[in-house]
């Protein structure tokens, strides 16, 4: 028989007491207390097998493990996916597609205009919803913030993560922070409200109308920059948010002048793979984008992600994948 799932039992535990005392005062100071009577017998039944080693977090029909991911979406989960009945399976299918349509509802406007700035993207992913983080927010101030990052782990537990993220960066926006300061409060705000292993890298820049970008790379993929043929990265200067809370972020700064291009993705891309298991990879990046001089944001991203596509010759795509190009075009 497998291990035990790894949870950190003692915390689950009282938290699972902890939502059992609210459950029984709730349902004590209500008329249709017998609405809470059936999540109530499941809290308890989730509390005593925690109590019996083996128990929690195991199917309780085929006897492997749930998996951890599932297990942080539902801690009361007594059966694994392989086990559950077609009215199950059917229920949970379309409880995915209103999460996928929520999801959706997060992503901002496509071929987005603002201020002598032009952006496109692609967001997809790899199963019903992602764990891409993808947001642009313009402010009253005449900036404009692009936001792209990718949770760890795949699947609803990193797609409700992206959505604690698009939170906290658009609540934090417009309160004058410059960008590393912005990215500072977000990885404290993230890591103080995440279960651990959970982290995101992510970038955040502001574009203003003079073509100014300064910018944050947290962990993740380094943003290209295209002038004139020529690509540059521009390197992670801090961890990946959500893995400690007092980590220090620094900027970088461009000078973005019209028709210059900057592209940003998620592992997603360089990560896809071919037929032979090859690796999509950043020299094929480069060399594509060095090949593809002054491109507009729209054709850039369509471009790449076709290429990509050919590159994995209609094979599914292994991983969430975003691609965002953030075109300066002047006024
Ligand atoms: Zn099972």
């Amino acid at each position: 028989m497998s291990a035990a799932i790894q949870v950190p039992s003692s915390d689950l535990r009282s938290e699972l007491i902890n939502w059992r005392q609210r459950l029984e005062a709730t349902a004590n100071d209500s008329r249709d207390s017998f609405e809470f009577s059936g999540l109530l017998r499941e809290v308890t039944s989730a509390i005593e097998r925690l109590s019996e080693p083996e128990s929690y977090g195991i199917c309780q029909v085929c006897h492997d493990l749930i998996g951890q991911a599932a297990m942080n979406v539902d801690p009361l989960a007594k059966t694994c996916l392989n086990c559950l009945t077609p009215a199950q399976l059917s229920e949970l299918e379309d409880d995915l597609n209103r999460a996928w349509l929520i999801q959706g509802d997060l992503l901002p406007k496509q071929n987005f205009k603002f201020n002598g700035w032009e952006v496109s993207y692609h967001y997809e992913p790899a199963g019903p919803v992602s764990g891409d983080y993808c947001d642009l927010v313009s402010t009253d101030c005449g900036d404009l913030y692009f936001l792209i990052g990718d949770v760890s782990g795949k699947g609803v537990a990193a797609s409700l993560l992206m959505g604690r993220l698009h939170a906290i960066f658009r609540s934090l926006i417009g309160s004058g922070f410059d960008v590393s300061q912005l990215v500072e409060r977000a990885n404290h705000l993230f890591a103080d409200t995440t279960m651990r292993p959970y982290y995101a890298t992510l970038v955040c820049g502001k574009a203003s109308p003079d073509g100014r970008v300064e910018i944050c790379n947290a962990g993740h993929c380094a943003p290209l920059f295209l002038h004139n043929g020529d690509v540059s990265p521009i390197a992670a200067t801090g961890l990946p948010v959500g893995m400690f809370c007092q980590e220090r972020y620094e900027s970088a700064n461009l000078q973005m002048q019209k028709g210059d291009c900057l592209l940003l993705y998620t592992d997603g891309l360089s990560e896809a793979r071919d037929r032979t298991n090859e690796e999509y990879g950043h020299r094929r990046l480069n060399s594509f984008l060095a090949e593809a001089s002054q491109p507009s944001a729209s054709s850039v991203v369509s471009r790449l992600v076709e290429d990509a596509r050919a590159f994995s010759s209609g094979l599914p795509i292994f991983d969430d994948l975003t691609v965002m190009a953030i075109e300066m075009v002047g006024h």
